[in-house]
């Protein structure tokens, strides 16, 4: 099994690359966001109690993904590996998984950057915001906060990898399929 993890702000184009990599890898695709998502549309109690967090751009506490990162692994048969997408967001889910990786024989692989300026990003997202119907692409101010939170939380986690020696940055302007192939281009060095 490999495991990657695909880092970058938000519109950094995580999504939309790791939805084709697991395909082409025959990985299974984790995106906590989409996972949240669905317990929104879904209505559930864990949904409805994670919708102003998620709304005011800040993250949801570190147990909720863990966990459900955790049954998703464990129910997970006949697949190559595992794309993680926006997860670990903090350097304590990244502890969280490093461990259940490790009791479960496996390790973290590759982690992929990509790399976006902020005036980029925020183009990306104000195009965006007309298409997602998602609550925190709307307003700019969350933008920004989930920009400023990313900075301040999760990009401790690239020196994590980069001290793991596992992280690859990769230039995330261009068009989709150009990234494509430089992101396969570090994958192909692990499998
Ligand atoms: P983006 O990368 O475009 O910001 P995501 O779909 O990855 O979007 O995440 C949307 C929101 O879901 C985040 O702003 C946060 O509130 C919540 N979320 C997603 N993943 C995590 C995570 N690993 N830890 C905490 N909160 C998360």
């Amino acid at each position: 099994m490999i495991n990657v993890l695909m880092f970058g702000p938000p519109g950094s184009g995580k999504g939309t690359q790791s939805v084709t990599l697991a395909k082409k890898y025959n990985m299974l695709h984790l995106s906590t966001g989409d996972m949240l998502r669905a317990e929104l549309a879904a209505g559930t109690e864990l949904g409805r109690k994670m919708a102003a967090i998620m709304s005011a751009g800040e993250l949801v506490p570190d147990e909720v993904v863990i966990a459900m990162i955790a049954q998703k692994i464990d129910s997970t048969t006949g697949k190559t590996g595992f794309i993680f997408d926006g997860f670990p967001r903090t350097v304590e889910q990244a502890d969280a998984l490093q461990n259940m990786l490790k009791e479960r024989g496996m390790k973290i692989d590759l982690m992929l950057v990509l790399d976006v300026n902020d005036t980029e990003l925020m183009d990306r997202m104000k195009k965006r915001a007309l298409v997602s119907g998602r609550a925190d692409d709307a307003d700019e101010a969350v933008i920004n906060n989930r920009i400023a939170v990313y900075r301040a939380k999760t990009e401790p986690v690239i020196d994590y990898g980069r001290r793991a020696k596992v992280s690859r940055t990769v230039e995330g302007i261009g068009s989709i399929d150009d990234i494509f192939v430089r992101l396969c281009r570090h994958i192909e060095t692990i499998i």
